[in-house]
């Protein structure tokens, strides 16, 4: 009997065992977490297929053995006999089942791979160079990509469908003219005007608007500030005084980045009275920004956040709506500005430094205004009545005619005896009875050649120039010359010509007034026009495309800033949410970072100026503007670390911001404005301290991700373990002082993460006793051209000595050759297809022209000539790493240091090439330095395309009659080359100029370096040079569908591009923790605030907090609202999109359903810079986005 129960019991325990296993199966192989099985997946099959063939045979000699045991034991107990094998027989066919459904699922999966080939790379295993490290190196397959996913069939259709086409396209018009430059006379780069004297008369009338302005630059040759103290804020003084003493007299005036301080600093008397010259239209805003933004180096985020800036300041503090744009001074125009302008509410806008060849060929036409059509445009519906400024430049002697010796002769600050003169040596006269009908005649006559030009009988003429009006005297002189001129005109009919002191609204509307339209509609006769205005030249062959490139360091801090900004302001809005849900906002520090919001909205804004992100400001300039970043950065940071703290914490009162000894360290630090960043490293304590550091990961974008990430550390032995506490594998690679010497206080280590939507995670990394952890691997490490004998000997790096030979990066996905002498890649082999595609790296230099006395400066490249290769004399040292996480190659030369990176992942960063390059050219003289690449791309008749601001794609042409410096584009986020087979893009991580002065080459310039000034009144060169980074993404992609139409002038980039771009532009946020809070964690390890992440094809532009009015007590309280933008992409469906982990491209968002933890169910569609409401949204239901169209909302959050 004793027996008996023993067979029992162990026949129970066996039961149970088998069930729990059976259980925990049934768990580990439910289909569905993703959607997609990595190669890990697979070889998890594999091994649990093993297992389970390994526990029936052992089950069912158990079972044999208790089938024998209880005949023995019970041979009359036939009831309980039967019970026990049927029970021991179910549990062994279910385990049976289980076994069978694993090995069908993983069929399933071979079979699926098979039928996708083309999609989905083989299983690839990897054999890692060990290093003679034996145990060090795990050999491991590469992971595959995640599949494609879908893209709807509506957006599809869209993209295929034709564009509504303007009746001028800017590239027509390249292609037309020969950029001939033959002088003009008079009017050197136009011709000899002329008119009908009969044309105007007593019944038809020319209608003149003389209009006062002044250019205040927000930084130049001086600082903000200094410009604030000296000049600017008298203007307004002076504005105030003299408006209210003039009734008749107008004034416009557009940055509030100056305007702002004003008005804090005025009593409230005088704000009033403010107010009422605008309310009686005599004083106007004009476009209303915070600056004039330059146009080409500008992503069109901040383009707009300086936009809302201003408009929500000016609409919260004086009620405000600016409707008209003006934009004299930024060196080239885009139709994004167009875009951003039209879709604020704007009806009307005016435009002026555009080449002077296109200028005279629109003018001939009289086509100098038109619609400006987005070339994306299906419809027609994004037209804006756009003026263009027909003459050399926005001052006076540019503005009254075509004539400048006449014009200068009525600009009456340069009367004699002031310190302003006419250059042409004929002097303004004093306007008395006696001369008078003289003067009039000379004016009138350049008022009606300038309105020759046009179609209206309406004629602009603008009144001012930089800092104008900064003199009280000036505003005597130029009203009461003009007053007397305008009084002896309107009093003598048969002149033809009634004339006014004006602002550029009352001429828009007097034009639709004219034309018989309501403001903002289409006037009759007005052609279309699409494309842009790049790249811009003043005169001869100067064209302006230096300062794409000029002062790359600030371009690069620029953008780190803004990207910054942009996520600060998502947690943010997130946090301070929930803080008030939460009715604890004692503790989160809301009005304090809402503080600092404000100011980084402004820091950034500020550097948009047009000579600002450009390079063109004096080299004290560029310092103010970089501390005024720098700051804002730092600020950023600290916002975005706080608030991820604050929303991982599960007790929200615990949380308490501590800024002298915080929780959590902020990613990196920059010792200067002008300092390469450092990045933190986590102390991990001393042998045997085996408490584990934290790090957060925040995902500002609103799609899940999964990419490697690197942190530094102290040690090389760790264990990294994700959110939910399982070991993952890991790569440590060594951190060199300088090539050949390796450090042995740092260390970096490089893992995938997974972050959701808007998300945090939080892993930890452990020291542990060496080689402990076999998923932690040792990086193998080879070194080219190096002086040193033997090895170098740092532990646990075994660093290999070679020559020669060349260097094979392997992915899942492709294979990058890279030479064994020089380091730089030689070609890529793409997996799916098993075809080498040439893509060779190589760097370039140009001088600047020796023989005219015109050079290189910070706006304008003249080069000496074609570019020369950029080699040093002796080969570079290149070192490379390998290892189943990331593969590197780094070279390092005089003036450059290259790195090139593939990694093993299954995310999108696994498809692309990432390339850095720190520059440093302080020791040359006249030197600009550019990254070529030759690929086999064959774009055929020099086609390439660039985007604008981020925004949109331009199709350009290389030409002859350019010049090479005329054949360089702005490049602020991608450019790319293709034909009827593949796509070849760079993308970008901030703005630099772009060329492809060949087939298949493109050029991307790095930075300049010049000696001179290039007469555009800067005054200096360009020689604050630093140690400025880079950073791109090399994608190469095959078309697999979908129409390859050269003759669009618009072209879309890929899914895959866009992410590419969005994950280059806002990387994963790292929060490291300091080493004595190493054990205070915050509860939550894992936070997904979003309930239904983004489709692939809408970006989340921004969600950013309401302020309350600037000038109130309650400025720093943050509203209960926010502004919330959505991007639809546009987007070409003809290539594979691998390695994206967002959902399908729908286009389809609904309020209600986008965040977890709080609603947002008041909701307004506004216009894009908040100043219209347009219409109330049902949250419930799904949003109108329309493909390439920024969406915007005031939504209610709590
Ligand atoms: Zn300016």
């Amino acid at each position: 009997m004793k027996k008996y129960v023993a067979v029992w019991g162990a026949m129970f325990f066996c039961v149970i065992c088998l069930s729990l296993y059976l259980m925990l199966e049934t768990l580990n192989t439910s289909p569905g977490r993703y959607n997609d099985m990595t190669a890990e997946s697979l070889l998890n099959f594999e091994r649990k297929i093993d297992g389970i063939e390994r526990d029936i045979k052992h089950n069912e000699e158990i079972i044999r053995e208790i089938k024998g045991a209880i005949k023995e034991v019970s041979k009359d107990d036939h009831e309980s006999m039967g019970k026990l094998q049927d029970i021991v027989g179910s549990q062994n066919k279910k385990l049976q089942e289980n076994f069978d459904q694993l090995k069908r699922l993983r069929n399933e999966e071979v079979a699926k791979k098979e039928h996708n080939q083309n999609n989905v790379i083989e299983f690839d295993p990897i054999n890692v160079k060990s290093g003679k490290q034996d145990k060090t190196v795990v050999e491991r397959g590469f992971p595959v990509l995640r599949k494609p996913v879908s893209i709807s069939q509506a957006m599809c259709s869209w993209s295929e469908e034709p564009t509504k086409k303007a009746e001028i396209q800017m590239e027509e018009v390249f292609e037309s003219l020969p950029f001939d430059n033959p002088d003009g006379g008079a009017w050197k780069q136009g011709w000899q005007v002329t008119y009908e004297q009969n044309r105007w008369n007593a019944g038809n009338k020319l209608r003149v608007f003389v209009v006062p302005h002044s250019h205040t630059d927000p930084g130049w040759v001086k600082t903000y500030d200094r410009y604030y103290e000296d000049q600017t804020r008298h203007i307004f003084d002076n504005m105030l005084e003299k408006l209210e003493k003039y009734p008749k007299f107008r004034f416009m005036y557009a940055e509030m980045s100056f305007f702002h301080i004003w008005w804090n600093e005025i009593s409230e008397d005088k704000r009033r009275r403010v107010k009422k010259l605008i309310e009686e239209k005599r004083f106007e805003i004009i476009t209303g920004g915070w600056v004039m933004n330059d146009e080409a180096n500008t992503h069109y985020f901040a383009m707009l956040d300086q936009l809302l800036e201003g408009h929500q300041w000016l609409d919260g503090t004086l009620g405000v709506k600016p409707s008209a744009g003006w934009a004299i001074d930024p060196f080239g125009h885009t139709p994004t500005m167009a875009y951003l302008l039209r879709r604020s509410g704007f009806n009307n806008m005016l435009i002026q430094r555009v080449h002077y060849a296109i200028k005279k060929y629109l003018a001939k036409n009289s086509n100098l205004e038109f619609m400006w059509r987005q070339n994306w445009d299906r419809y027609g519906n994004t037209d804006m009545f756009c003026h263009l400024m027909p003459f050399y430049s926005y001052d006076i002697p540019h503005t009254c005619g075509p004539e400048p010796a006449t014009c200068c002769q009525f600009d009456f600050r340069r009367l004699p005896g002031s310190s302003y003169s006419c250059p042409w040596r004929q002097a303004p006269q004093e306007i008395t009875d006696n001369n008078v009908k003289d003067r009039a005649n000379m004016i009138i006559d350049q008022w009606k050649k300038k309105a020759t030009l046009y179609r209206t009988n309406t004629v602009f003429i603008p009144l001012g120039d930089d800092f104008r009006y900064d003199k009280a005297d000036e505003w005597d002189k130029q009203y009461v010359n003009y007053q007397k001129l305008f009084d002896y005109i309107n009093s003598n009919s048969q002149l033809g010509v009634e004339a006014y002191f004006g602002t550029l609204s009352d001429y828009f509307n007097s034009i639709y007034e004219e034309k018989n339209v309501k403001p903002g509609l289409h006037p009759n006769g007005i052609p279309t026009l699409s494309g842009d205005f790049y790249t811009y030249a003043d005169k001869d062959d100067h064209y302006w495309s230096g300062y794409f490139t000029s002062r790359p360091f600030q371009k690069n801090l620029n953008r780190v800033m803004e990207s910054h900004l942009r996520a600060a302001e998502i947690i943010y809005s997130m946090a301070t949410t929930l803080s008030r849900r939460q009715g604890d906002s004692k503790n989160f520090p809301a009005s304090m970072f809402m503080e600092m919001m404000i100011e980084a909205r402004r820091n950034l804004g500020l550097f948009q100026h047009h000579d600002g992100i450009t390079g063109t400001a004096k080299d004290f300039v560029v310092v103010d503007y970089g501390n005024r970043l720098l700051k804002s950065l730092k600020a950023m940071k600290e916002v975005i670390k706080e608030c991820a703290l604050y929303l991982s914490i599960d007790d929200k009162s615990k949380y308490a911001l501590d800024q002298a000894d915080p929780l959590y360290d902020v990613d990196e630090q920059r010792s200067a404005h002008d300092a390469l960043p450092e990045k933190s490293v986590i102390s991990l304590g001393k042998i045997g301290d085996s408490t584990p550091r934290s790090v957060m990961f925040y995902n500002s974008l609103a799609y899940s991700r999964e990419q490697v990430v690197k942190i530094y550390v102290t040690h090389p032995h760790v264990i990294v373990k994700d959110n939910e506490g399982n070991t993952i594998q890991t790569q440590v690679e060594p951190f060199w002082n300088e090539p050949g010497d390796i450090s042995t206080e740092k260390f970096k280590v490089s893992f995938r993460v997974t972050v959701p939507a808007l998300g945090i995670v939080r892993y930890t990394v452990t020291r542990v006793n060496d080689f402990a952890n076999t998923q932690n691997s040792i990086s193998s490490v080879l070194i080219f051209n190096s002086d040193d004998d033997g090895k170098i000997k740092s532990p646990p790096f075994s660093v290999e000595k070679t020559k020669g030979s060349d260097v094979t990066l392997e992915n899942s996905h492709m294979k990058a050759m890279f030479s064994g002498s020089t380091g730089l890649l030689k070609s890529i082999l793409t997996k799916d297809d098993d075809k080498t595609h040439d893509t060779r790296i190589e760097f370039i230099k140009y001088g600047t022209k020796v023989h005219s006395g015109d050079r290189s400066g910070a706006y304008l490249f003249l080069p000496d000539g074609p570019a020369k290769p950029y080699v040093d004399d002796n080969p570079p040292i290149v070192t490379v790493i390998q290892g189943p996480i990331v593969s590197e190659v780094h070279v390092y030369m005089d003036l450059i240091t290259h790195v090139v990176r593939l990694y093993n992942s299954s995310g999108i960063d696994g498809v692309s090439l990432d390339m850095q390059n720190i520059v440093d050219i302080t020791s040359t003289m006249n030197t600009e330095v550019a990254v070529r690449i030759r690929t086999d791309v064959n774009n055929k008749d020099g086609e390439f395309y660039t985007d604008l601001n981020g925004f949109q794609i331009q199709r350009r042409k290389t030409y002859e009659k350019l010049t090479l410096q005329g054949n360089v584009y702005p490049m602020p986020t991608m450019g790319f080359i293709e034909d009827e087979h593949k796509r070849f893009s760079i993308l970008s991580a901030n703005s630099l100029g772009f060329a492809n002065l060949k087939t298949g080459m493109v050029d991307v310039f790095l930075d300049r370096r010049l000696n001179q000034d290039d007469s555009r009144g800067l005054g200096q060169g360009v020689i604050d040079s630093k140690q400025t980074p880079s950073r791109f993404r090399l994608l190469l992609e095959t078309r697999s569908g979908g129409k390859y139409n050269k003759k669009q002038t618009s072209a879309l980039p890929s899914l895959l591009g866009h992410q590419t771009s969005l994950h280059l532009i806002h990387p994963l946020y790292v929060i490291p923790s300091r080493q004595k809070h190493s054990s205070s964690f915050p509860s939550q390890t894992s936070l997904s605030p979003m309930k239904t992440e983004l489709p692939c094809d809408v970006h989340l532009l921004n969600l950013r907090t309401m302020q309350y009015r600037d000038d109130g007590p309650q400025r720093l309280q943050p509203k209960n609202s926010a502004a919330l933008f959505f991007h639809r992409l546009g987007v070409d469906c003809g290539f594979p999109n691998k390695g994206l982990m967002c959902k399908a491209a729908t286009g389809e968002v609904i309020l209600s359903g986008l965040f977890s933890d709080f609603r947002t169910d008041i909701a307004q569609q506004v216009s894009l810079t908040l100043m219209y409401e347009e219409k109330d949204i049902d949250t419930t239901e799904l949003l109108d986005l329309e493909p390439m169209e920024i969406s915007s909302y005031v939504v209610t959050l709590q």
